[in-house]
């Protein structure tokens, strides 16, 4: 079986390496000309390293993630800590301690797993369609690839997703923008081994640690849609977003360098059920395309790669077969936790000021007991978490 994945980032690229594992010839197409991810970090929640350790990278991820031993929320304007528990618990209950990771260090991890050098860049798909025999993608450049299976792992704006649904998909915006970076850890913003996330005003700032003594930091700001932007003043921005917050905030925004944060509008689609077009199917964000208020987006890109091995694994030889069974095994999940974030996201940045007050009073209430629940019940669902 020859598999054809468009896309290299991590939904690609794991599906690529779940496909090898079962013996299929995988050929990997990325449009840009070079590994240039954005992005400081995510978060690769139990769920995601139990896929990546499956895929062979146990040592590897161990080795590049952060370690969260306890998780913090604290009252951005006063400083006054509302509540503080370990993670311990949490990594019982699910058997996989989660790790934060650098993003260009996890796509990178990825791309050497496979083959760095056999990944095809700087072709783009500019079309695919499926076929009796075989399904094929054109490149930009007049290029044409076939097999016996097309993975559109193409991302937020899959062309893929059009040719499935036959029509544009429009993604919506999810009403603020988040400021993500790097930064040495520092503990004046936060304990080295602790998931620290002031909150106020339906803002966030938040750091985590990775490997290599660093924190990646997140600040949250709602904004209007499309609001105007001057590249490069983002520590601006949020001097002026947080000018009133309390000292962990500040020293935060001291040790940022001016040109080390990226700005990201957030966006997210209404999760739908029809994923695979004869021997076209979406993986990823192409599929499922969430705002990263529960850190599932890339855990779930990773699922839907172990998920596909298991209905390769199931339909040998049958590829239309197994493209509906991975549809049938993922479309309920990866649309629950899309939801999900988008609730999450609606209460944290104060789509209702009364909501999300109560949801401040909750948090001096915690003792950590509710928190875990909700995010071990993100965590179980996947294939190798039910
Ligand atoms: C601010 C932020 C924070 C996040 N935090 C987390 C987190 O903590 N935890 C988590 O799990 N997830 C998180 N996510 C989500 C996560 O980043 C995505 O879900 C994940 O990157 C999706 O991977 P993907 O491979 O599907 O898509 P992408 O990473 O977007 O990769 C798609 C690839 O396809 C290529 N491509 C696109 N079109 C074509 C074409 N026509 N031809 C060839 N190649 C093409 C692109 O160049 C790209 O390399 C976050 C997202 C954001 C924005």
């Amino acid at each position: 079986m020859r598999a054809i994945v468009i896309g290299a980032g991590m939904g690609g690229t794991s599906a690529a390496l779940a496909l090898r594992q079962i013996g299929f010839e995988v050929e990997v197409y990325e449009q840009v000309r070079e590994n240039k991810p954005v992005g400081a970090a995510i978060s690769v929640w139990s769920n995601g390293v139990k896929c990546l350790n499956h895929l062979g990278l146990e040592e590897e991820t161990k080795r590049l993630g952060g370690m969260v031993d306890s998780m913090s929320y604290i009252d951005g304007l006063t400083g006054e800590v509302m509540c503080r528990f370990s993670m311990l618990p949490l990594i019982e209950e699910v058997g996989q301690r989660p790790y934060p990771i650098a993003r260009a260090e996890l796509q990178l991890m990825l791309m050497e797993k496979f083959g760095l050098d056999e990944i095809r860049f700087g072709k783009r798909m500019v079309a695919v369609a499926d076929g009796p025999e075989a399904a094929t993608v054109e490149f930009a450049d007049g290029s044409v690839a076939s097999g016996d299976v097309v993975i559109c792992a193409d991302g937020a704006k899959s062309l893929g997703r059009e040719y499935v649904l036959g029509r544009q998909a429009q993604r919506r915006y999810a009403g603020y923008v988040n400021y993500n970076g790097l930064v040495e850890i520092d503990e004046a913003v936060g304990p080295a081994t602790e998931w620290t996330t002031y909150v106020g005003e339906g803002k966030r700032a938040s750091v985590m640690p990775v490997a290599a003594g660093r924190f990646y930091f997140f600040f949250d700001v709602p904004e209007p849609e499309g609001a105007p932007y001057e590249p490069g003043t983002a520590k601006e921005v949020l001097k002026t977003a947080f000018a009133h917050w309390t000292g962990g905030v500040h020293a935060l925004l001291e040790a940022i360098g001016p040109d080390a944060v990226n700005r990201v509008e957030i966006l997210d689609l209404d999760p739908f059920d029809t994923w695979v077009k004869g021997r076209v199917a979406l993986l990823g964000d192409a599929a499922h395309n969430t705002t990263p208020d529960i850190g599932q987006g890339g855990c779930s890109a990773m699922e839907d790669a172990v998920a596909l091995q298991f209905a390769f694994q199931e339909h040998p030889g049958d590829p239309r077969a197994a493209l509906l069974a991975y549809q049938r095994a993922r479309v309920e999940r990866a649309g629950e936790l899309v939801l999900r974030a988008r609730r999450r996201c609606d209460l944290t940045h104060a789509k209702d000021a009364a909501a999300t007050q109560a949801w401040y009073d909750e948090l001096r209430r915690e003792d950590g007991t509710n928190i875990i629940r909700g995010i071990v019940g993100n965590i179980v669902g996947g294939p190798l978490t039910s």
